[in-house]
């Protein structure tokens, strides 16, 4: 596996590939690697002939209170565990090499960002979306791979790509989660073991709200007032948000007819958590 720090290095990489007929599949990270990422990697491999992961903590998608400074980090056991999945490229570009003096453009999705995330992190997917962007012009894939557990971003990116003409098929992949439930998160390193226990409430809460929709339950602020009652009843808990919307638009809803999406952050100590999942009548295991 090669690690490429440079931008124009990365593009003249990619430049040989596609001159070789490669297609290239890329998986954008902040690092501190967990099997979600890995799974995306394995993805990308499968759907490619060459794979690059990078490695951004991206400063334009933090607001100022949030934890850009503190992300966790681990390089070296990064670059072992890409390696073992088989990533040929690790790109890692440095803040300066990303931003130079004078950089002044934005990407900016309009309507499904003004939900879930967007109405609390104001400006984080106009960061997202730019530094994708970048990475896009920079690494030149065919095929690029985003996770599920970042259900808006994953949307907002299918979005940016259909409406610019962006040559690169996007591949959403499952949430990946610890054996008790929990998603996987970079950030679940910050939670002590008694917080730890309670982040599980967001898993359990989602599967009560999928229960309820599969007895019968279409009232959605019936089910978002249940969903709350269970989250705040486990400690070191603060709720940001609880959405039922549609899966399409990100636009609440009020009543479950066909299928919802549930989406949800809360605070368990200072780690902000976030899950999500598909409410569902019949659920796709439940058909013969
Ligand atoms: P991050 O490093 O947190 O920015 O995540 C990089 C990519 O990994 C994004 O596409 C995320 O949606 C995806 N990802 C993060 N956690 C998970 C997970 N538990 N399961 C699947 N994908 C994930």
């Amino acid at each position: 596996m090669e690690i490429i720090y440079n931008v124009s290095l990365m593009q003249r990489k990619a430049d040989e590939w596609r001159s070789a007929g490669k297609k290239i599949g890329f998986v954008p990270t902040m690092g501190f690697f967990h099997e979600g990422h890995l799974e995306l990697m394995r993805v990308a491999r499968k759907n490619a002939d060459v794979v690059v992961a990078s490695i951004f903590v991206n400063p334009i998608q933090f607001g100022p209170s949030e934890d850009y400074n503190r992300y966790p980090k681990d390089i070296e056991r990064d670059k072992k565990k890409a390696q073992d999945v088989g990533v040929d490229i690790l790109f890692i570009p440095s803040v300066e090499e990303m931003y130079p003096d004078g950089f002044q453009t934005k990407v900016h999705v309009e309507k499904l960002t003004k939900h879930l995330c967007g109405l609390f992190r104001p400006g984080h997917f106009d960061g997202v979306t730019t530094v994708v962007t970048k990475l896009f012009n920079i690494v030149k894939p065919h095929v690029a791979v985003f996770g599920e557990k970042d259900y808006q971003q994953l949307l907002v990116i299918k979005r940016m790509v259909k409406d610019l003409n962006m040559d690169v098929h996007i591949i959403g992949v499952p949430t990946v989660r610890e054996a008790d439930g929990l998603a996987m998160s970079s950030r679940n390193t910050y939670l002590s073991p008694e917080e730890r226990k309670s982040a599980l409430c967001l898993k359990k809460s989602i599967d009560m709200a999928r229960d309820m929709v599969k007895k019968g339950e279409s009232n959605a602020s019936i089910i978002k007032k249940k969903v709350e009652e269970l989250i705040t009843s486990y400690p070191f808990t603060k709720i940001q948000y609880i959405s039922i919307c549609d899966p399409d638009t990100l636009e609440e809803i009020s009543q479950i007819n066909d299928k919802a999406l549930i989406a949800m952050a809360v605070f368990v100590g200072n780690a902000r958590l976030i899950d999500n999942a598909i409410l569902e009548k019949v659920e796709k295991g439940d058909r013969i």
